[in-house]
């Protein structure tokens, strides 16, 4: 079984131009395109904010965010009022 040319994990395939799924821009290096994928597209923090776009690497994070500086909550909430 041959495997397949575009199978990332061979070296070989580094060396090709390497596009980007989501926008189609090309780059001449994988590394150049890795780059552009974190910080053009937040691939490291799939989490955006709804509210102002803020990313974020957990979902957790992302809840902890909104409640604090859009819903005005507090972790401890009194349950009067
Ligand atoms: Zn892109
Ligand atoms: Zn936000």
């Amino acid at each position: 079984m041959a495997p397949s040319p575009t199978d990332p994990s061979d070296p070989t395939w580094a060396l090709a131009l390497s596009k980007c799924s989501l926008c189609g821009q090309e780059f001449e290096r994988s590394t150049e395109l890795k780059k552009h994928m974190v910080t053009d597209h937040g691939a490291s923090r799939p989490y955006m904010c709804v509210h102002c776009c803020n990313r974020y690497v957990t979902q957790n994070q992302l809840r902890d965010h909104v409640a604090a500086v859009h819903e005005k909550k507090r972790p401890f909430r009194c349950l009067i009022g």
